[in-house]
């Protein structure tokens, strides 16, 4: 239910915001690099950017360090009309940088400032439990459940918000870098998975989680659970693929011109919840949910245009033209 005086019902995004480091030219590693430049990201967070972008009410919840970084990040969550009252500050311990290129030969390297940052220790006695409680949709990934304290904290919330009403949405986002194996990335990944009532995951994921070479619908389904209404698979520029209990289909993309396609993910996520937070049947109606899934892949689409994924997630109006232009 929206609020009564018209307002958007309140979607929570819980994990990490971080500092990403790219380097101020392509093709380098990051030994050859010359500089790099600052580019905020975090899926979560930057799910929450893209809701408010939409029109939609977002709220963030996670930890940052007591600094420079970590305040600049608010600031940035702030300025686009996120949340910000589930933030706790870390004195203790930074905001986590990751320092990312994309090499010549197409080989991403990552190397990340987490000894620990202070998204880590986000304890379960800091969560704004209200606000928590307040959301409609509670949304996270799983980047938050690899250490101790935050995993404890990502596991209550998720129950709070249970509780409360709320729809829950988990996008893994796997980043096979940041757990001790693979083994272990699956296993966690795979424990809240009968959590989730909506979930996303990338061709790439799917492969990964069930270890099949093949990205088709015997694969997804083998991920299907019974508390769950609506798995996505997304395919890059070749669209998604939706399934529920009662229908399956896939979504043609949008044809653009993609220069990075950091946050596509995100932002089609923060597109479909914008979507559903109001309007729970159209998990149920296919009609209707291809429709949103037609926008939640115009949404992606945009943000592979631009560099970056914050500045590159779209506004309404963009979306629209590129809808109409199709
Ligand atoms: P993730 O970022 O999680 O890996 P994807 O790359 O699959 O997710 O992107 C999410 C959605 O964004 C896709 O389903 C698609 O609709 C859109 N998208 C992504 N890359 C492109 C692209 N190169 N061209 C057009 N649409 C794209």
């Amino acid at each position: 239910m929206a609020a009564s005086n018209g307002e958007k019902s309140l979607i929570v995004s819980f994990g990490e915001m971080l500092i990403d480091f790219v380097p101020t030219v392509s093709g380098v590693s990051l030994a050859d690099a010359p500089g790099f430049i600052k580019a905020p990201g975090g899926a979560p967070a930057n799910v929450a950017i893209a809701i408010s972008r939409l029109g939609g009410r977002a709220a963030f919840v996670g930890k940052l360090g007591d600094d420079e970084f970590g305040h600049m990040l608010a600031g940035i969550l702030k300025q686009n009309g996120v949340s910000a009252e589930g933030i706790n500050f870390d004195t203790g311990a930074r905001t986590a940088l990751a320092f990312v290129t994309l090499k010549s030969d197409g080989e991403r390297e990552f190397m990340f400032y987490r000894n620990p940052s202070a998204d880590m220790l986000l304890r379960p006695d800091e969560l704004n439990l209200d606000l928590i409680r307040s959301a409609k949709v509670f949304h996270y990934g799983s980047i938050s459940l690899i250490v101790e304290p935050c995993r404890s904290a990502h596991l209550k919330a998720m129950e709070v918000a249970k509780e409360a009403g709320a729809l829950l949405s988990y996008d893994p986002n796997l980043r096979l870098p940041l757990w001790p194996s693979k083994e272990e990335a699956q296993k966690q990944i795979l424990s809240i998975w009968d959590k989730a009532e909506v979930i996303k995951v990338s061709d790439e994921e799917l492969m990964f989680l069930t270890g099949s070479d093949k990205v088709d619908d015997e694969t997804a389904l083998s991920l299907w659970h019974s508390n769950l209404k609506l798995l996505l698979v997304t395919l890059g520029d070749k669209g998604c693929r939706y399934y529920t209990k009662s229908f399956r289909g896939s979504v043609d993309p949008f044809h653009v011109n993609a220069v990075d396609t950091t946050g596509a993910g995100d932002s089609y996520v923060g597109a479909l919840l914008c979507k559903i937070v109001d309007d729970r049947a159209v998990l149920e109606d296919e009609a209707r949910l291809r429709e949103v899934l037609r926008y939640a892949n115009a949404c992606g689409a945009i943000t592979t245009t631009k560099k970056g994924a914050i500045p590159a997630l779209p506004t309404e109006s963009e979306v629209q033209s590129l809808l109409k232009g199709n």
